[in-house]
């Protein structure tokens, strides 16, 4: 009797046990389908979203479509100088645009339509599309040391605004400049010598009350810099009759600026 009792109980348990075990595989099953329609619903309604944030970043901008000609065409001088403008100070507060390079290069092969054409010193720390923020297809760059100019990269000017539609000529010289430290020291060295006598005219233009001028001192040195970079845009203007022309009629605007090696600020002189 005991027994039986016993079995009955054990019997009783055992169906309980079952019923328990249906009631939470059913919940279980049940909670497996609404969790998995819930996150493919998610999944659906942020996919959208989810896809910017990855890449571009949080509260960064995307990556603009490639330039076509008419948005070229249509652009002005002031707008291309204030595009420079923005991209630098992306670039000095760390938030440039995220970009996709490769896919700038496919968007771009077919063909090239830049605002700007920027010449610039070859200094490691002083890459134009860099500290301008810009992509592939965006600038023609043209970099020497000292940013001096010559027949090649007039001519490569000339190209560039005339041939190709830039809207801007941008000549960027740099504080605490190697080839402006060697103008002013007179280093002679093969080639190097010719390079460093396009830039003696400049150390010239420094008022005089600019003491001492020597290459030690970094004031003198940023203003030869500063002299050297109105020197270039004024032989741009007085060497090339095609690029004066369109300056003049305002197809074209020409600027100069100074980049600070130590902030990344690209300070643009006043026209
Ligand atoms: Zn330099």
């Amino acid at each position: 009797m005991n027994m039986n009792t016993n079995k009955t109980v054990s019997s009783t348990r055992r169906t309980g046990c079952h019923c328990a075990l249906r009631v939470f595989k059913l919940v279980t099953n049940n909670l497996n389908r609404l969790l998995l329609t819930g996150g493919l619903l998610l999944a659906l309604l942020f996919a959208p979203s989810c896809q910017t944030s990855n890449s571009a970043g949080a509260g960064q901008a995307m990556f603009p479509p490639a330039r076509t000609k008419e948005q070229q065409a249509a652009m002005t001088p002031q707008q291309a100088l204030a595009e420079l403008e923005a991209g630098n100070a992306r670039f000095v507060t760390g938030r440039p645009r995220v970009r996709n390079l490769p896919a700038e290069v496919r968007a771009t092969a077919s063909g090239q339509y830049p605002f700007a054409v920027i010449l610039s010193c070859i200094d490691s720390r002083q890459s134009a599309e860099v500290v301008f923020d810009q992509g592939i297809g965006d600038v023609f760059s043209a970099r020497v040391a000292g940013n001096v100019l010559n027949n090649d990269i007039l001519g490569s000017m000339e190209f560039a605004c005339r041939i190709s539609g830039a809207k801007l000529i941008a000549v960027i010289g740099h504080s605490n400049c190697g080839a402006i430290k060697g103008a002013i020291d007179d280093v002679q060295l093969g080639h190097l010598t010719g390079l460093l006598k396009k830039i003696k005219p400049a150390i010239d233009a420094v008022p005089a009350d600019v003491q001492p001028r020597t290459s030690k001192n970094p004031e003198f040195v940023d203003k030869v810099a500063e002299a050297n970079v109105r020197l270039v845009m004024r032989q741009i203007r007085e060497r090339s009759p095609i690029l004066r022309q369109m300056i003049d009629e305002g197809k074209i605007e020409l600027v100069g600026g100074m980049y600070d090696v130590s902030t990344g600020n690209v300070r643009f002189f006043p026209n």
